[in-house]
């Protein structure tokens, strides 16, 4: 009991002390608007499978609309509405809009994936497979087995037992689960072999200095070994040039994602971006 009030301590201490407490109780007075209002718009960064040397789907990444203050990054809001009645809401609309796409993709006949976010308390929180299952529930198997959610690797370490119950849930549900942000938390191996996430993403900050930096170098090329041995799939973000991709290559890694390739594009930008790309055009593409 003392470890959760300690916990609980710390918690509001820090959101208290990281961001205006005006600006937090402003942003959780203007999201329920902003959604009913359609503000919020998700924005699709490609993955590319090396490979194949293709475009095999996007992540989509979350945008605010702000009629005041322009378009807003994640960074802006999500943390102001993480444990309030809201990170609920946010997560289900992108869980649905992904969901939407997917079938939408399924109609054309494009096989891309898609990734969505999802944040801590909506994963960890009572209501999460029901809300997944309800937002499933018309989907073929194809379109779910297209669907990744993606879970902080920090998350995954906050409350084992639920974690591993929802990856069965998710896993009954043929969806797949990718622990972003990998190498900034500290899960134990014998954590990573319970957790059977199908994919695993390198946290970007290793990824984007990792031919300066020794120290990022090894992370990178330990994650990559560790996650091979497991036959995960393995995601690199953060690319933002030719010699780190060829150097991903080098050590293994299936997938990346990064500014190289192309930044979050709103979503028709996006389908024309992944209709136009060619392997050998791909360093261009960023001009
Ligand atoms: P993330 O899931 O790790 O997403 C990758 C972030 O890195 C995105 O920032 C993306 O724009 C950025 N990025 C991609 N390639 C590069 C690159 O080459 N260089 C650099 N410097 N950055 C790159 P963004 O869109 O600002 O999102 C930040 C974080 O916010 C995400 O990190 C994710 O944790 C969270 N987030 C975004 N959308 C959602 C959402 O719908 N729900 C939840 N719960 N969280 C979200
Ligand atoms: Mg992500
Ligand atoms: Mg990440
Ligand atoms: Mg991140």
């Amino acid at each position: 009991a003392a470890k959760e009030a300690g916990k609980n301590t710390y918690t509001l201490f820090d959101l208290d002390s990281h961001f205006s407490r005006k600006e937090r109780v402003r942003v959780i007075e203007q999201i329920g608007d902003a959604i009913r209002l359609g503000q919020l718009e998700l924005y699709y960064q490609p993955k590319i499978c090396f490979s194949r040397r293709t475009v095999v789907g996007f992540e989509a990444l979350l945008r605010w609309n702000h009629p005041q203050e322009g378009l807003l990054g994640p960074g802006h809001f999500l943390d102001h509405i993480e444990y309030t009645e809201y990170a609920r809401s946010v997560g289900n609309f992108v869980i649905r809009d992904a969901v939407s796409l997917l079938q939408d993709f399924e109609q054309k006949g494009l096989p891309y994936t898609l990734s969505v976010n999802l944040s801590p308390s909506h994963f960890l929180g009572p209501g999460f497979h029901n809300d997944l299952a309800r937002a499933l529930a018309d989907c073929s198997g194809a379109v779910r087995a297209r669907l990744i959610l993606e879970i902080l690797e920090t998350t995954a370490l906050d409350d084992t037992d639920r974690v591993l119950q929802n990856l069965r849930a998710c896993d009954e549900l043929g969806v797949d689960i990718s622990l972003d942000d990998f190498g900034t938390g500290y899960s134990s191996l014998d954590l990573f072999r319970r957790l059977t996430a199908q994919e695993i993403k390198i946290d970007r900050s290793f990824v984007m200095d990792m031919l300066e930096n020794t120290d990022s170098a090894m992370i990178v090329s330990a994650i990559i070994s560790l996650t091979k041995s497991f036959r995960r799939r393995l995601v690199a973000e953060g690319i933002e040039s030719a010699a780190v991709e060829a150097k991903l290559m080098e050590l293994g890694c299936d997938l990346g994602q990064g500014f190289f390739y192309s930044k979050p594009l709103p979503l028709g930008q996006a389908l024309e971006w992944a209709k136009n790309f060619s392997w050998e055009s791909r360093a261009l593409s960023e001009a």
